[in-house]
Formats: C-alpha cells, sequence, structure tokens
C-alpha cells in the first residue's frame, strides 16, 4: 500500500515536471515596479487568409510562454470565408479563441483593417465589435475604431508589397497621426525590423511594437525556426492584466524582442538592459595594475558588447558575446600613477536604440 501511494506520488510528480517543460518559459525580468509581459498583437487564423484555427493559436502563445495575444483578422480580406469554407462574422475568431483566456494569459480583441497604401494595413485592437469595421471609406473605420476606444497602430510600413522602393510616410499619415488614430507603429514584423519607423516612433513618440502577423502554424516560421521564438512586444504593466497591457500600451511602455535583439526607446531598453546584466563584483589585485569585474547575466538574452570610445590608457577586452545567463570577468589594466574616476565604454549592438544605433554601456571604476 505504502510502496503504491508511493509510485502514485512519483508518477504524479513525473506528470508535473514533463506538464511544466512542455510550456517554453522566456526569461526577461521585470523591471522596477513594472512586470515584463511578452504579448504578440498581430495574428490571423482561417476566419482571414491564415490557415489555422483560433484555439490552435492561444495554445501555441501559451506553449511558446507569452502572456497576451491579439487575434486580428483582416476586415476586407477573408478567403476562405469568401470561398464559403467558413461561416462568421468579423468577431467570430475572437469569439472562439477568448476562452483560453484566464488570470494568466490574455486573449485581445482586434481587427486588421486592409486597405491600399495609403493608408495601408492597420490594427485596431481592444475593440469591441469587429463588425463596425467593415465600411466602404477607410476613414470611416478608424472613426469607429477610435468610437470603441480602440488602440490602433500602423502595421508593417515598410512591407515590399505596399513599399517596394522605400518606407515612406505620406500626408494620410499625416493626417491620422495629428487627428489622433495613430497611437503606435509595427518596428518589427514577423522577420522584418524597420528602422525608418524606429526613428518615426522615437520622434512622434508612437508606442513601438513587433509582432508575428503569422499565418502559419507558428514552427512553420522562418524566424521561428531561425531563432527559437516569434518577434514579440515585451510590455512593462504596472499589473497582469488586458488592462494593464492597455495602459501601458498608451503610455508608450514597450520595447519590442527579435532574433536576439532588444529594440526601443533608450527610456525602456535602459532600465530592461540593467535588469538583466549585472556588474557584481570589482576586485582590485594588490600587487598589479589591474583589477577584474566580474558581469553576470541573469536572463535568456543575448549581449554583443564592442568596445567604443574608450580611455586609450586601459587596456581591457575589445569585444564580447554575452550568452543566456553567462558568467564572465574582464581583466582591466592601468598605468602607473593612474587615480580617480575611469570608465569602461561598450556599445551594445543588438539592442537598438535607435535606428541601427546601439545601446551605450559605461561601466565606473574607481582607483
Ligand atoms: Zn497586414
Ligand atoms: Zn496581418
Amino acid at each position: 500500500m505504502k510502496k503504491t501511494g508511493f509510485f502514485i506520488a512519483f508518477f504524479l510528480l513525473s506528470g508535473q515536471i514533463l506538464w511544466s517543460q512542455s510550456l517554453k518559459y522566456i526569461d526577461i525580468p521585470n523591471i522596477g515596479e513594472y512586470v515584463t509581459l511578452k504579448c504578440d498583437f498581430h495574428i490571423h487564423t482561417v476566419f482571414s487568409d491564415g490557415n489555422v484555427w483560433p484555439t490552435v493559436r492561444t495554445k501555441e502563445a501559451r506553449m511558446e510562454g507569452l502572456d497576451a495575444i491579439a487575434i486580428t483578422e483582416h476586415v476586407e480580406f477573408r478567403r476562405l470565408h469568401d470561398q464559403g469554407y467558413i461561416n462568421g462574422d468579423h468577431n467570430t475568431a475572437y469569439e472562439i479563441a477568448k476562452s483560453a483566456g484566464n488570470k494568466n494569459f490574455f486573449v485581445i480583441h482586434g481587427s486588421e483593417i486592409t486597405r491600399r497604401m495609403p493608408p495601408g494595413h492597420w490594427n485596431a485592437i481592444f475593440i469591441e465589435d469587429g463588425n463596425k469595421l467593415d465600411t466602404k471609406e477607410y476613414m470611416d473605420a478608424f472613426k469607429e475604431a477610435k468610437a470603441q476606444n480602440a488602440f490602433i497602430f500602423w502595421n508593417h510600413p515598410g512591407w515590399w508589397s505596399q513599399a517596394p522602393n522605400e518606407t515612406v510616410w505620406l500626408p494620410e499619415h499625416t493626417k491620422l497621426y495629428e487627428e489622433g488614430y495613430m497611437h503606435g507603429i509595427e518596428v518589427v514584423n514577423s522577420s522584418w525590423y524597420f528602422p525608418e519607423a524606429h526613428a518615426w516612433a522615437l520622434e512622434k513618440n508612437l508606442t513601438m511594437l513587433g509582432n508575428s502577423d503569422t499565418h502559419s502554424p507558428m514552427a512553420y516560421n522562418e524566424y521561428y525556426i531561425a531563432s527559437g521564438h516569434r518577434p514579440m512586444t515585451l510590455v512593462f504593466a504596472k499589473e497582469k492584466s488586458a488592462q494593464g497591457i492597455r495602459n501601458a500600451l498608451d503610455d508608450r511602455r514597450t520595447v519590442i524582442y527579435h532574433e536576439d535583439k532588444i529594440i526601443g526607446a533608450e527610456k525602456w531598453v535602459r532600465p530592461l538592459f540593467d535588469s538583466c546584466l549585472r556588474v557584481t563584483r570589482i576586485a582590485r589585485s594588490k600587487t598589479r595594475r589591474e583589477m577584474t569585474v566580474y558581469v553576470k547575466n541573469v536572463s535568456c538574452l543575448t549581449f554583443k558588447l564592442v568596445k567604443k570610445d574608450q580611455n586609450e590608457q586601459l587596456n581591457y577586452l575589445r569585444d564580447k558575446n554575452v550568452n543566456p545567463y553567462e558568467e564572465f570577468s574582464m581583466r582591466v589594466r592601468y598605468p602607473e600613477g593612474m587615480t580617480g574616476k575611469w570608465e569602461l565604454n561598450f556599445v551594445v549592438t543588438n539592442w537598438l536604440v535607435g535606428p541601427n544605433e546601439g545601446l551605450k554601456w559605461v561601466i565606473p571604476l574607481e582607483k
């Protein structure tokens, strides 16, 4: 009897371990008072031109360790519906997916307003009724989205099909921006990073988004195969809830996780960097003119450090790729008679705070 109890406990426990292993954990720390939530606000299913059922989307996202997704079907393009294979309206995909939502995973109602350029494709999320966005004139769809208190952003502004030669901002975009219809912009969509959108977001104080725009099963996407994760928007929320996410989007509290890159405004990239990569100790040699700086990466993210603008008198490593959870040390040699405060200077070339511009990292030293 005792033995049976032991085996039952063992199997229950091993089952739990297997279950927890099937959910991937993307280990990115919180920053300060904010919880870091992993979100994908641009996803398709068979209800527009995607290839999977809505509940597959929620399952994929949960297995990948995401905290929130928005289902955003094209309003104007519903291939399987128009061919007669799929019934339902512009809310059906969300209605099916939303049952997967709970206090740890949020399914957000959205639609993709899908027009020729200008103005191109736009997502309205946190909507109430996608059917009302099905209008003849695009401005009427924007007005309706705004009336529903949606968060609205410009999708894939550099998509080759709509921007074949360059990523351009047109007078129609100025009008949408000035009249309060543009709250954010996709700086990353699927495999693409748009440096122009990065610059516009900084200039115009738009929320930066990075989304998958997946149409296939997630594991079929090239970006997923290449990097092991989808592009996602990291949201810094005051509370883990749908409203917390919405407030963070309104307040521009996001960065993007794309391949091995973090992309955003320095205001949010910097504190995330500081919570991931930490100087744990600085040891000074008593006998030699050198000190050792110990560094620890507490996250699953990587860092490409390149020495830049260094004090010529200091001798330390030229570059370093920091792997997830890596701990390492740097020996710093200094000349005789050097006193006061110095700095080690690096650029983190895969943490972008402007169009293709890396974050600066300064380690202050004192002798
Ligand atoms: Zn689109
Ligand atoms: Zn799309």
